[in-house]
């Protein structure tokens, strides 16, 4: 129970615990007069409602979620050592879905790509698995991270999302199209969030009890069924209500209606990451099924809507640098860009302390070296607060290779990622307009991309069309076609 929620107590307290004189009615000189100043109930009332608020996510402002259960159904433990995967462990987690460009207010059913957030609150610690409902990223290293960011928000002068300036990054950033054709068909406008997959999308380390090394993806499939809007249902359903997400999961779990999805990896040895056909850190790139089929591995459950959505979803942190052991990092610049940025942007948002929040905190008991802040709560009363060989308190000593490490050489330098034999910009988005879309799929792209690209100028709008034949000749053209036709019409 929280500390100001004791409804048995009969009457409301100042935030110092005293009984409240009144809730409704501020202190006055007389029935008439002004306000006192040390009306210190009204005055705490109003300072705290001023910092209410903490700063929105940046990106993925626009979100809730769920807790649960994970359990593991099948042995993989020939790949990894990780508690919470070996056969038969249940683990609790929560869970947080997301649109990742528009502010906690916009509508739920807007074209984007979904934030998957997954945290494990695991027998060795917290693991968090922070994915979205794409395989893959528009980009590949974090230096570009905060420019496609703001590309897709909003504009310095009117403050409007616009057309112009996020195909001018895209057709600029070539390594996109993999991303955008995926945002661009069926799956950039899911139904609900039950109805949609759930990727790791970065390559994770995996490693066994006998300290051989994996490399991972993660795929959560939906149980629901996975369905999709079409341009017309997701426009109507953004004015009939932006909520429609957050009120379709919150209402199925309230009704015991509890959504699940089923864990698969891929799992590739070690030593095939170097000869494989595509670079396999790329983030805007995924393993072909055909290559490294998928490994069912277990179910997870939400089964319990939070209790109070600031406390539980809002302040909710993940980050891809909680990990437990037998599972690591990989050599994905994204990814290691990440570890960094997610811990930050926590610090910021919500404050130094933020592990320490319920939500937030391992239930496993804790024994680090890093102290004090703004908000301390957990402390080690008066044990020692540097490491030290006679003071009695654990600390850790390890000196060598780590057992989730890669060998990696070479000069510091800036530059990007040496090609493997099939890796170029276009090939996969190229595959999934081709082999994995239909008719029906493809006529629907043309159609997505003509109403996306209105109010492109020139000299991007040429630069569209070959963004598109690029990636694949006819849908190019019939793009083209398509978007000359609307402007005659016009
Ligand atoms: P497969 O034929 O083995 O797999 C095709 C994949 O595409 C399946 O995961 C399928 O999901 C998914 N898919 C189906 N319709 C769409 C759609 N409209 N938008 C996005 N994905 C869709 O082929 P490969 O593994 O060799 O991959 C071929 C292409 O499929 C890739 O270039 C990539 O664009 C896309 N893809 C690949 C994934 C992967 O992890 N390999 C994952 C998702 C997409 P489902 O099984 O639910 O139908």
């Amino acid at each position: 129970m929280s500390y100001n929620s004791d409804k048995n107590l009969g009457h409301s307290t100042t935030i110092n615990g005293a009984p409240a004189s009144s809730d409704r009615n501020s202190l006055t000189v007389g029935a008439d007069g002004p306000i006192v100043l040390h009306d210190h109930h009204l005055v705490d009332t109003l300072a705290m409602f001023n910092r209410e608020k903490t700063v929105e996510r940046q990106p993925h402002a626009k979100g809730s979620g769920a807790f649960g259960v994970f359990e593991t159904t099948h042995d993989v433990s020939a790949y990894t050592k990780a508690a919470l995967f070996q056969e038969g462990a249940k683990t609790e987690m929560l869970a947080r879905f997301s649109t990742v460009a528009g502010e906690q207010g916009s509508p739920d059913t807007w074209r984007d790509v979904r934030g998957f957030s997954l945290k494990f609150y695991t027998s060795e610690g917290n693991y968090d698995l922070v994915g979205n409902n794409t395989p893959i990223f528009f980009v590949r290293d974090p230096m570009k991270f905060p420019h496609f960011i703001r590309s897709q928000k909003r504009l310095p002068d009117s403050g409007l999302r616009d057309s112009h300036m996020q195909w001018d990054f895209w057709t600029s950033h070539p390594e996109t199209a993999h991303q955008v054709t995926y945002l661009m068909g069926r799956r950039g406008l899911p139904k609900s969030w039950r109805n949609m997959h759930g990727f790791g999308s970065h390559t994770y380390m995996w490693v066994n009890g006998q300290g051989e090394r994996f490399w991972v993806k993660y795929h959560f499939r939906t149980c629901q069924g996975e369905e999709n809007y079409t341009n017309a249902e997701a426009t109507e359903m953004s004015g009939v209500d932006a909520d429609f997400h957050r009120r379709d999961l919150f209402e199925a779990i309230e009704r015991g209606d509890h959504p699940s999805w089923d864990l698969f990896v891929q799992v590739m040895p070690y030593e095939e990451a170097r000869t494989y056909r595509f670079n396999p850190f790329d983030l805007t790139k995924t393993w072909s099924q055909k290559d490294y089929p998928l490994i069912p591995v277990g179910r997870m459950t939400l089964n319990r809507n939070p209790e109070n959505f600031f406390a539980e979803i809002e302040q909710a942190a993940f980050s891809p640098s909680n990990l437990v052991p037998g599972i690591g990092l990989s050599p994905d610049r994204m990814l290691l860009g990440r570890v960094f940025a997610y811990p930050d942007a926590q610090r910021r948002r919500i404050g130094t302390n933020f592990h320490q929040l319920p939500v937030n905190q391992p239930k496993v008991p804790t024994n680090t070296y890093v102290f004090d802040g703004n908000m301390n709560y957990h402390h080690s009363g008066n044990q020692p607060t540097y490491v030290s060989g006679t003071a009695g308190r654990a600390f850790a000593d390890h000196n060598g290779p780590i057992e989730d490490g890669w060998e990696s050489d070479g000069a510091l330098v800036r530059q990007t990622y040496s090609l493997y034999p099939e890796d170029d910009d276009f090939g996969q988005a190229g595959t999934l307009i081709r082999d994995v879309m239909d008719d029906e799929q493809r006529d629907r792209f043309v159609e997505t991309i003509t109403g996306a690209i209105q109010g492109v100028r020139s000299p991007v709008l040429e630069r569209v069309f070959q963004y598109w034949k690029n990636v694949d000749q006819t849908i190019g053209e019939r793009i083209e076609a398509a978007y000359n036709k609307s402007a005659s019409a016009k």
